[in-house]
């Protein structure tokens, strides 16, 4: 059997995806990956996605979309697939020893933050450790934080900070950005801001919530503990996007997305890839906004998109 869509990936532009294919009358398959719920699975209260005035927390919130896309007839496989081949059609995902053949396939497997990896990061996640200052920004007004990084997510997150926060600190490893210029710019002229160069996180403090952090100086090598609320992690994010063969990727393994147009110039697929029938959704693309409600968003564009391209397939001759 070949099924008209199959979804690779679990998160917010996933589950979106499948809701709008299978509502189209499309069979889809939605291959959820064993650690399957993306990034919403390891954070707490989310409080920014409509529709939960009292916010709701971000596995409940991914269990309520898997149930909603189970019943309206997404079918689900809660494995891993191994191998994703776009170079013919219809297109072979492996999953389990097994091949899975789809005439259009939705590619929404995210990005991962990257962490620190130094003590005491895993169990103060979401006590006072963030990778996210968007959603997170709201619990620190009036209190100080760390933001982590050189690159534009750190500036990006320091100014974010500064217009809650009491005091944002960057701690970096070196002694230049490597941020475009125009952000360096924006950040060194703001006055809540301070920078530490030079300086490394070399371990969390605190129990129940982030106390202090211990910093070295990748100079001297010299260790000193600094007061701080909260730690806003910045330093990048790793897309997961290494079983896919015959998809093209930028140059830091994010999957290129293309506008198509029509022959009469208007706006056919915003979610395309270099394959025809081979779409992308949330933030295995998308580093710039990475949010739930983004995600999907784009995971509804990418179901419309496929949609149309399954029009068309079934009534060509
Ligand atoms: P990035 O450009 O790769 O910068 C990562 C930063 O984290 C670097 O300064 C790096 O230090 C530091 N870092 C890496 N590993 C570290 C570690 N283990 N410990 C301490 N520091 C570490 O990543 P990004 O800032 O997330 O940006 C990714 C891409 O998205 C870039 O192309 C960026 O331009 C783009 N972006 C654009 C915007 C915008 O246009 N508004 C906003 C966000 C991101 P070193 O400098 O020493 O290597």
């Amino acid at each position: 059997m070949v099924y008209d869509v199959i979804i690779l990936g679990s998160g917010p532009a996933g589950w979106t995806a499948g809701i709008y294919t299978v509502r189209a009358g499309h069979k889809t398959l939605l291959i959820a990956g064993i650690r399957w719920g993306g990034q919403l699975m390891l954070t707490t209260l989310v409080e920014n996605f409509p529709g939960f005035p009292d916010g709701i927390q971000g596995p409940e919130l991914m269990m309520n979309m898997q149930k909603q896309s189970e019943k309206l007839g997404v079918e689900v496989m809660n494995t891993d697939f191994t191998q994703a081949d776009f170079t013919s059609t219809p297109f072979k995902i492996t999953a389990d020893g097994k091949v899975y053949e789809a005439k259009s396939v939705i590619i929404t497997t995210g990005a991962d933050s990257i962490w620190l990896g130094v003590p005491g990061e895993m169990q103060l996640r979401g006590k006072g450790v963030s990778t996210c200052a968007t959603c997170d920004a709201f619990f620190f007004r009036n209190k100080d934080v760390v933001v982590v990084g050189g690159g534009d997510s750190a500036m990006e997150e320091a100014l974010y900070l500064s217009q809650v926060a009491k005091s944002v600190t960057i701690v970096h490893r070196r002694d230049a950005f490597r941020a475009s210029r125009a952000m360096q710019d924006r950040v060194l002229a703001n006055k809540k801001i301070k920078i530490l160069w030079n300086k490394m996180i070399t371990k969390y403090l605190g129990t129940d919530h982030v106390t202090g952090v211990m910093l070295k100086d990748t100079v001297s090598g010299s260790e000193e503990e600094w007061k701080t609320d909260g730690v806003f992690v910045a330093i990048g994010h790793k897309p997961n996007t290494d079983f896919f063969k015959g998809i093209e990727l930028d140059s830091k393994g994010y999957i290129v997305r293309k506008e198509v147009f029509d022959r009469d110039g208007l706006l056919k697929y915003r979610s395309a890839t270099n394959v025809p029938g081979v779409f992308v959704a949330g933030d295995v693309f998308d580093y710039r906004y990475k949010q739930a409600i983004t995600a999907a968003g784009f995971g509804c564009m990418a179901a419309l998109d496929a949609d149309r391209y399954l029009s068309e397939l079934h009534s060509s001759p």
